[in-house]
Formats: C-alpha cells, sequence, structure tokens
C-alpha cells in the first residue's frame, strides 16, 4: 500500500491500525469474518470504476463485457452453493437485500409477522427506527421464556399468532438466535394464512452452504442473505428464490400492465427498485468467495465453526454461566449475564480492554436497555478462520471468565492481554501493512 500510504498518511495510518488491530486480537462478534487475500484483492481492484446498472447481457451501459462475465461467474456459482435457480448478487448489503424483499412482497402498511428484535430478530425486520417498521406493520413472535423450549421458538406459538395477525408476509432469521429452524413448519403456516415466507439467512449462510444447518430453499419463497458473515465473503448483500416460489405464486403477479414472473419482480427491486448502479468489484469479489465456499475445505471450515460453538457454549455452562436455549447449533451463542450481576455493556468494555472484542446484546425478556444490555453474544467464525480449535476456544473462554471475574482489575486485564497477543502470534492473519 505504498501509494495509499505517501499520498495519504492519516487514512493510510487508520488502514494500518485497522489491520493490527485484527491481527492482535480475538474476534468474537458473531457476524464478523476475515476474508481472503484473493477476495481483497477482487475488491480492491479498478472494477469500481465500472457503471452497470442492469444485468449481465442487458445493460443500461456500454463496455460491460468484462464485468458481465464476473457478475455470470457469481451468479452461477451461487446458484450452485445454495442449489437454486435464481439469484441477484446486486444487493449492496443484507439490509439492502431485505428493503428489496418488502418492495416485492409488501405494499405500505401491510402486515408482517416476524421474530421479535428483542429475542433476536434484526433491525430490518420491523424496528419503529427502520424502513420496515416505518413503512410495513410489524407484529412479532418470540422465543419461550421457560420449559423445555426456553429460549426457543415453538411453533405453535407462531401459528396462534399468524392465525390471530393474519400476515401478509413471515420472516425468518436472526441475528442473536442460535439454534436452527425448522423451515417446514413456518411453511406450512405461511400456506395455512396465505402469508409469503421469507427467510433472512444473514448470519448462518456459510453453514447453510455447507450442509451444516438445513437449507431454507426447499420451503422459503424468498431467501436473502449478507454475503460478509459465515459465508467469508466480501461486505454485501444476495437475494435467492425458494424452489417452489413459482408454482403457487408465479405468473400471477401483475405489474405494469403484464404479468412477469417473481424472479423479474426480485431483479427490479434491487434495480432500479432500491438501488442504482452495482458495486463490480464488490460482486467480483462476491464471486471469488463462493468459489472458495464451493471449495471442500470450506465444509471442513464449517464444520469446525459448528464444533468450536458447541464447545465454547459447553465451556460457558461448566463454568457456570446461562446459555441462552442451553447451547447452539450454529455458529454464535448468548451468554446470559444477570446471574453473574454484571451487564452486557460492562463485560464487552472489560473484554475490550483485553483485546477479545464481543458485542453487548439484549437477551429474551431482557429488563435493560439496548445500549446496556444483559448479555454478550460471542461467535466462532472469524477465530475458526485463523486455526482456532475447540480446546483453543475453551481457553478463550477461560480467559473471558477471568476477565469477568476481574472487572477493573488491570492488571488481570494486562495479564490476559498478554495472552491474547500470544495466541494471535500462533495463528497469523494478514502479512501487510503492519504496525
Ligand atoms: C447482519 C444482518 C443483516 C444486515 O446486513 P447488513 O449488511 O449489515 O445490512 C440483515 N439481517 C440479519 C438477520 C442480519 O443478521
Amino acid at each position: 500500500m505504498t501509494d495509499l500510504a505517501t499520498q495519504d498518511p492519516a487514512i493510510f495510518s487508520a488502514v494500518r491500525g485497522e489491520v493490527a488491530r485484527q491481527n492482535n486480537g480475538i474476534e468474537l462478534i458473531a457476524s464478523e469474518n476475515f476474508v481472503s487475500r484473493a477476495v481483497l484483492q477482487a475488491m480492491g481492484s479498478p472494477l469500481t470504476n465500472k457503471y452497470a446498472e442492469g444485468l449481465p447481457g442487458r445493460r443500461y451501459y456500454g463496455g460491460c463485457d468484462q464485468v458481465d462475465r464476473a457478475e455470470a461467474l457469481a451468479r452461477e456459482r451461487a446458484r450452485e452453493l445454495f442449489g437454486c435457480d435464481w439469484v441477484n448478487v446486486q444487493p449492496h448489503s443484507g439490509a439492502s437485500a431485505n428493503a428489496a424483499v418488502y418492495l416485492t412482497l409488501l405494499k405500505p402498511g401491510d402486515t408482517f409477522l416476524g421474530l421479535d428484535l428483542s429475542h433476536g430478530g434484526h433491525l430490518t425486520h420491523g424496528s419503529p427506527v427502520n424502513f420496515s417498521g416505518l413503512l410495513y406493520r410489524a407484529e412479532y413472535y418470540g422465543v419461550e421464556r421457560s420449559g423445555p423450549l426456553a429460549g426457543r421458538i415453538d411453533m405453535n406459538r407462531v401459528r396462534d399468532r399468524a392465525l390471530v395477525v393474519g400476515p401478509k408476509m413471515i420472516s425468518i432469521g436472526a441475528s442473536a438466535y442460535s439454534r436452527d429452524f425448522d423451515y417446514a413448519a413456518f411453511r406450512s403456516i405461511a400456506d395455512e394464512v396465505g402469508a409469503f415466507l421469507w427467510m433472512d439467512m444473514a448470519h448462518p449462510a456459510g453453514l447453510i452452504a455447507a450442509g451444516e444447518l438445513s437449507n431454507p430453499l426447499p420451503h422459503a419463497h424468498v431467501v436473502s442473505t449478507t454475503t460478509h458473515k459465515t459465508l467469508r465473503g466480501p461486505r454485501g448483500g444476495m437475494l435467492l428464490i425458494g424452489n417452489d416460489f413459482e408454482n403457487p405464486f408465479g405468473k400471477v403477479a401483475r405489474k405494469s400492465g403484464r404479468v412477469r414472473n417473481m424472479s423479474e419482480l426480485f431483479d427490479s427491486a434491487v434495480f432500479p427498485g432500491t438501488q442504482g448502479g452495482p458495486l463490480m468489484h464488490v460482486i467480483a469479489a462476491k464471486a471469488v468467495s463462493f468459489l472458495e465456499a464451493l471449495d471442500p475445505a470450506f465444509k471442513a471450515y464449517a464444520r469446525q465453526v459448528v464444533i468450536n460453538a458447541r464447545a465454547m457454549a459447553d465451556e460457558f455452562l461448566r463454568r457456570g454461566y446461562d446459555v441462552v436455549s442451553g447451547g447452539t447449533d450454529n455458529h454464535m451463542a448468548l451468554i446470559d449475564l444477570r446471574s453473574r450481576g454484571i451487564t452486557g455493556v460492562v463485560a464487552e468494555r472489560a473484554l475490550q480492554a483485553a483485546e477479545i472484542t464481543v458485542n453487548k446484546n439484549m437477551v429474551p425478556f431482557d429488563d435493560k436497555s439496548p445500549f446496556v444490555t444483559s448479555g454478550i453474544r460471542v461467535g466462532t467464525a472469524a477465530m475458526t478462520t485463523r486455526g482456532f480449535g475447540k480446546s483453543t476456544f475453551r481457553e478463550v473462554v477461560r480467559m473471558i471468565d477471568r476477565v469477568l471475574n476481574h472487572v477493573g482489575d488491570e492488571s488481570v486485564g494486562r495479564e490476559v492481554k498478554g495472552e491474547v497477543l500470544e495466541l494471535c502470534r500462533h495463528h497469523p492473519l494478514y502479512d501487510f501493512v503492519t504496525a
């Protein structure tokens, strides 16, 4: 990065500092991961210069031959990865992909039913400060407070809610839910009440691609995702149409006076509906990451992510912590700190001082505000990329436990930080622009 270093030392310094931070800390934020150098190179390429509104072969601009090749490959690989017939790889982010879902399936004021935000649902699933809650009527289902399904979704209750609310769409997907979903049950409820079924697999996409979790595509009408969480691609989004969408709803949607199939409707909801020109450098990088995800090595990676998450959750339980739902099926665990007498924000800060990055998170039925919270969310996707195995994750939990048992004790923080640095040295990440 010599040009950047000489031309703009201030920005170079921020980049260098961030690379050093990533190299020298334990990253447990469940939504983050580390991309390969090949993905970084595609993202940093001159493809960023190209305007390519439209789709491959049908662009509004000339000179698109090369970016068409890149986008066609991204689409082909994504279809193979998830076993579906149609994808759109242009959404700039998960939230952009979701905007296209709403625009296609609902009209402003329509009711939809999604997972309660304080039980793990995402901002774009009806938060009052987000377009989804501002333009549409959000109703919620949640997880159980107690009993055998504590911390999990009870499908009987989802059905009861759906029958009462009569939603036009039911959404599945979460930012802080550590269990798999029963897609077939969701679909039968959606069919019973005449609703569209939308799965937002932003978090578990990589685990679904690798077959570690069940695949929503045979059940959901539409699936949205990010590409940068467990899928380990560049920051971005994507839309996929479920396998039998065309049967019940296809060819019946009318717009601009002619019958169009659902894929056309979703395509036009992305562009021109919610976006302008696609980010062709990011789409090329998506293609690179999809090729990586098709490699058997990615299956092994995803397997390890899940094994590590189970070991981590188990170690928290062994040390007397409350793990929401009692464990995990995916890459994350939600730790309820109420029984330990500390809040999420205090835990987050204490761990940050030791270079262990987690995020404070609401737990179901939390009595604290989102700025304080009663829990932390921890994930294994990023550090598994760096080669951490299950015994290392148990070590990490030991370090977390030590810090949380000595909040405010700076010498403990310093000692753990030393251990963190040592662990990171044994699992190198990026070897460029380091401080
Ligand atoms: C992360 C996430 C998103 C949003 O992705 P962005 O790329 O940050 O817009 C959407 N839905 C869910 C469930 C998520 O976890």
